[in-house]
């Protein structure tokens, strides 16, 4: 079982917030899918026996793509590699992009999971983040989607935004149950270095962020979800019964995936691999045949460190007798002393060999996980 990624490096405009590799120039866009198409056939050996159940098309925004280009990049998949009959294709898509036009366009392709990014229902949090849609685009094409048959379908939001009060996110959420969407992703709004959100604030142009209003919000989020049966699966992941996403899903449980296009990561074998992250240098290289890569062979230590970091986030948990059989006695016995202190101070629940992040875990996750890394 595997999944590959695509990444689509290109933006109609920076969102004040994003660190991601894009660019808002789209002069090099044929020739990137050239090499998008390229680099799927020269990696095509490192999946040889695998079989592929999940294709995500990330960015970037991959909705600035036109179908064509979308079709050559599937099409080049299915000619190369194995496919589960129960394939998940998910695209990434921006409101602005779903027109009528486009979705009926889409809904010709094998996509069968859109992935919106929404961020906000409220225009104000849109300008502010500099986004490039209006919250009206968002409902339309949220709408015009359903309508024309994409019921498998998420949209991501930001939440801890200053201006955006209790009241107003309980608002935004009411919006976001009202649409009948069966899933969610839910981010606190976060201050990357070098990104325009980081520079307003260190010149006081904006206002710096409020953590305990960020765990507010959070945690209206989980009384909202839990209270319209939603499950919430991963700490920034919810979803109604049978929609979970199967690619991210995959990401952690640790199951291989292949990135393709620049900045890319995989994860195959015991190596993590990723693309170099500058248009023009991927291009050149792949087009000479060479995947422009850097790669790290994952020791036990790194393996363990992803195990207990990406598991303790979902409502699997993590399984000691896991950590036994794969990482040996040492780090069980350090795993089990560590997490003793977070089981009495009631932010893990421990059940056999199975522990969870506790109600107020959650919203704790990243200091429990950390805690528990070997360093
Ligand atoms: S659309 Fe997405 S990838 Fe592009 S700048 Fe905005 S957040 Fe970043």
């Amino acid at each position: 079982m595997a999944g590959i990624y695509i990444h689509i490096p290109f933006c109609k405009q920076a969102c004040y917030y994003c660190d991601f590799h894009f660019s808002t120039s789209s002069k090099y866009q044929d020739e990137m899918i050239a090499a998008i198409i390229l680099e799927l056939k020269l990696q095509k050996a490192l999946f040889a026996t695998a079989t592929i159940e999940t294709i995500y098309f990330g960015g970037g925004t991959p909705s600035v793509l036109d179908t064509k280009a979308i079709t050559a990049i599937l099409d080049t998949i299915y000619k190369n590699y194995a496919l589960a009959d129960a394939l998940e294709i998910t695209l990434e898509a921006n409101p602005d992009d779903l027109t009528p036009t486009k979705l009926k366009q889409l809904a010709q392709t094998p996509i069968n999971r859109l992935s919106i990014g929404v961020q906000s229902f409220s225009d104000t949090v849109l300008r502010y983040m500099n986004r490039s849609h209006s919250s009206e685009q968002a409902l339309t094409s949220i709408k015009q989607a359903q309508a024309i048959g994409f019921e498998n379908m998420t949209i991501d939001l930001i939440y801890g935004v200053p201006q955006v009060t209790n009241t107003a996110w309980e608002q935004e959420l009411e919006q976001f149950f009202e649409l009948q969407i069966p899933h969610l992703s839910a981010y606190a709004l976060t201050v990357e270095s070098k990104t325009a959100l980081a520079s307003l604030i260190q010149k006081g142009t904006y206002k710096p962020l409020d953590e305990s209003q960020a765990l507010a919000h959070f945690e209206l989020l989980l009384a909202a979800s839990q209270k319209q049966h939603f499950m919430h699966y991963e700490i920034s992941n919810f979803a109604k019964e049978g929609y979970l996403s199967k690619h991210n899903t995959a990401y952690w449980q640790g199951k291989q995936y292949l990135g393709v296009g620049p900045s890319a990561h995989s994860f195959i074998g015991n190596t993590r691999a990723w693309n170099s992250a500058n248009n023009i240098k991927y291009i050149k290289s792949i087009t000479q045949g060479i995947v422009p890569q850097e790669q790290e062979l994952l020791t036990q230590k790194d393996k363990y460190n992803e195990y207990v970091m990406t598991q303790m986030r979902t409502i699997w948990g993590v399984d000691s007798h896991y950590i036994q059989t794969h990482f040996g006695s040492k780090y069980f016995a350090y795993f089990s002393k560590q997490i003793a202190k977070h089981i009495t101070q009631h932010n893990v629940m421990q059940n056999a060999n199975n522990f969870t992040l506790s109600p107020q875990g959650k919203f704790k996750a990243d200091g429990i996980s950390s805690d528990l890394f070997w360093v």
